[in-house]
C-alpha cells in the first residue's frame, strides 16, 4: 500500500512514513494510491478494525501484531462493544463513542495511533518528541494516547485557565515521565501559533525529531473508519449517519466507508455556529469567518483541513489543481468549487444542518425529557439535525463526547449534572502536574529542548 500526497509533488511514501511525518513536504495530506474494498466483518469491533486497518496498512506492520496492538487500544474502553449503538427514536440511534479513557471520540483513533507510534519507532531504533496545542479534547485525548510509550515524549500547550476543570485535569494528572503539560499564559491561538513556530525551526524540528498527531494524520482517519462500518452492519437497509463536524475529519471516514462499500445511504453534516461546512453544503459557499465560541467548542473552527482529502478525489486526484485551489482560499478566504463537481461530489451525499448555542441547549432538555438519556452539546446538533432534516430510513447519529465531559451545559439544560464514569470518579482529587510558561517561543522550545529524549 503507498500513498500519494494531495498536492501532487510529495514522493509517494508506505504506511509507517506516512504515520510519521503526518504532513506531506509539498504541504499536502497524504490518502492512499488507490482505495481498498472493505475486507468482511469480524466477529467483534477489534478483529473487523483489524481487518479494514491491515488493507490500509500493506507489509508494513505483520497482521499479528497489527491485531495485539489494535485489542490493546480498545481494551481500554468501558463498553465491551467499544461503539455501542443506542436507540432513542423510533428511526434515530446514536452510536456512542465516548467510552475511551478520555470520553472523546478521539480516542478511537488515538489510543491505536499511540500504539503504531510505537511499534514503528521501536522498530527504527527511533524517537519523537510529539508537540502539539489543545483547546480541551485532543490534548488530552493525545496524552492518554502516548503515556506508556516508551519511544514518545509528548508535550502539549494548553491556554491557563481557558479550558474546563475535567478537560485540564484529564492532561494534568498523568502521572507518567514522558508527558508534559503546559499551561501558557495566552489563548489557543497563542497555543498554536508557538507550535507552528516550533515546527518552523529547522533546528529544533531536527534535534528532538518533532512530530504531531493531530486530526490530519491518516492514521487517525483510517480508524475512524471501522466504527461506520460497524454500525451499518446493524441495520438491513443502508443507513444515514449524523456526525457533528468540524475538521470534516469525522465525516471523511464515514466518507471512505461508504464509497470502498459499506451501507451508508446519506452524511448528514451537523455544524454549531462555526456553519463554513453548513453553508458548503447547502449553498456552496465555503468563506471563512470569524470562529465564535460555542457550547460545542471541539467544533470551533473554520478551516476543516480534512477537507483537502475529499476536494483532491473531487478534482480527479489533481494535485497542482488541488494546491491552487487552497492557495486562492489561503489568501482570499473562499474556496472556488466548479458547480458541475459539486454536483457530483456533493449535492448526492452530503447534507447539512446548522445549530446555535440555544437550540443546542432545547435538543438536550428535550432528549432528556423524551428519553431519560443525558448527551452533551456536540451530539445535541447530531440528533437536532437529525430530526430537522427527516428521511425515510434509519439514522445513526454519532455521539462525540460522554455527556459528563461538559457538565455546565448538561446541568444548564436539564438541571441535572451528569457524573464521571467510575474509573474516572477520583479525577476531581488526583494531583496535577503542569509547567507554567509565558507566551514566548523562547521559553517554550527550550522547555520541549529539555524534556526531549531524542539525541541527536
Ligand atoms: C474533535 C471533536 C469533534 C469534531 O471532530 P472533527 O474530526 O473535527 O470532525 C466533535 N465532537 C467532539 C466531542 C470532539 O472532541
Amino acid at each position: 500500500m503507498r500513498y500519494v500526497s494531495t498536492r501532487g509533488t510529495a514522493p509517494e511514501l508506505g504506511f509507517s512514513d506516512v504515520l510519521l511525518s503526518g504532513l506531506a513536504s509539498d504541504g499536502g495530506l497524504y490518502v492512499p494510491t488507490e482505495w481498498p474494498t472493505l475486507p468482511a466483518a469480524g466477529d467483534d469491533y477489534s478483529s473487523t478494525a483489524t481487518s479494514i486497518m491491515a488493507t490500509y496498512i500493506g507489509d508494513d506492520i505483520s497482521a499479528e501484531v497489527l491485531e495485539a496492538i489494535v485489542r490493546d487500544a480498545y481494551a481500554t474502553f468501558r463498553h465491551p462493544e467499544v461503539a455501542p449503538l443506542v436507540q432513542i427514536e423510533d428511526d434515530l440511534w446514536i452510536q456512542e463513542l465516548f467510552h475511551g479513557p478520555t470520553l472523546a471520540f478521539k480516542d478511537l483513533a488515538l489510543q491505536v495511533v499511540g500504539r503504531l507510534f510505537d511499534h514503528v519507532l521501536a522498530e527504527r531504533s527511533d524517537r519523537v518528541t510529539i508537540i502539539g496545542a489543545t483547546s480541551g479534547d485532543t490534548g488530552s485525548a493525545a496524552i492518554d494516547a502516548v503515556k506508556s510509550c516508551d519511544n514518545v515524549d509528548i508535550v502539549i500547550l494548553y491556554p491557563r485557565g481557558r479550558t474546563s476543570d475535567v478537560q485540564r485535569r484529564q492532561m494534568t494528572t498523568v502521572d507518567s515521565p514522558n508527558v508534559h503539560a503546559v499551561a501558557v499564559d495566552g489563548t489557543f491561538d497563542d497555543c498554536q501559533d508557538l507550535v507552528k513556530a516550533m515546527f518552523a525551526d529547522e533546528q529544533l524540528r531536527r534535534d528532538c525529531n518533532l512530530s504531531a498527531v493531530n486530526s490530519i494524520n491518516w492514521a487517525r482517519v483510517m480508524a475512524q473508519i471501522v466504527y461506520y462500518v460497524t454500525a451499518s452492519q446493524a441495520f438491513a437497509e443502508p443507513a444515514r449517519f449524523c456526525v457533528p463536524t468540524g475538521n470534516f475529519g469525522n465525516v471523511l471516514a464515514g466518507w471512505i466507508a461508504k464509497s470502498t462499500g459499506a451501507s451508508i445511504d446519506h452524511l448528514l453534516i451537523a455544524s454549531n455556529a462555526n456553519d463554513i461546512l453548513a453553508r458548503f453544503v447547502n449553498d456552496r459557499d465555503m468563506s471563512a469567518t470569524e470562529v465564535v465560541p460555542t457550547l460545542s467548542p471541539s467544533m470551533d473552527i473554520q478551516v476543516s483541513s480534512n477537507f483537502e482529502r475529499l476536494l483532491f478525489e473531487m478534482n480527479n486526484r489533481n494535485g497542482a489543481r488541488t494546491a491552487e485551489q487552497l492557495q486562492h482560499f489561503r489568501s482570499s478566504g473562499a474556496l472556488e468549487v466548479e458547480e458541475a463537481n459539486f454536483r457530483t461530489w456533493i449535492s448526492p451525499t452530503f447534507s447539512a444542518e446548522r445549530l446555535d448555542d440555544e437550540e443546542t441547549l432545547a435538543e438536550i432538555s428535550r432528549v432528556y425529557r423524551d428519553s431519560g438519556m443525558l448527551i452533551d452539546p456536540h451530539t445535541a446538533t447530531g440528533t437536532a439535525a437529525a430530526r430537522r432534516s427527516r428521511s425515510n430510513g434509519a439514522t445513526v447519529c454519532l455521539s462525540t463526547a460522554h455527556p459528563a465531559k461538559f457538565p455546565d451545559a448538561v446541568e444548564k439544560a436539564t438541571g441535572i449534572r451528569p457524573e464521571l464514569p467510575p474509573e474516572l470518579g477520583d479525577l476531581m482529587e488526583r494531583s496535577e502536574r503542569m509547567t507554567d510558561l509565558p507566551a514566548d517561543l523562547g521559553a517554550v522550545s527550550d522547555f520541549v529542548r529539555g524534556v526531549s529524549r531524542v539525541s541527536r
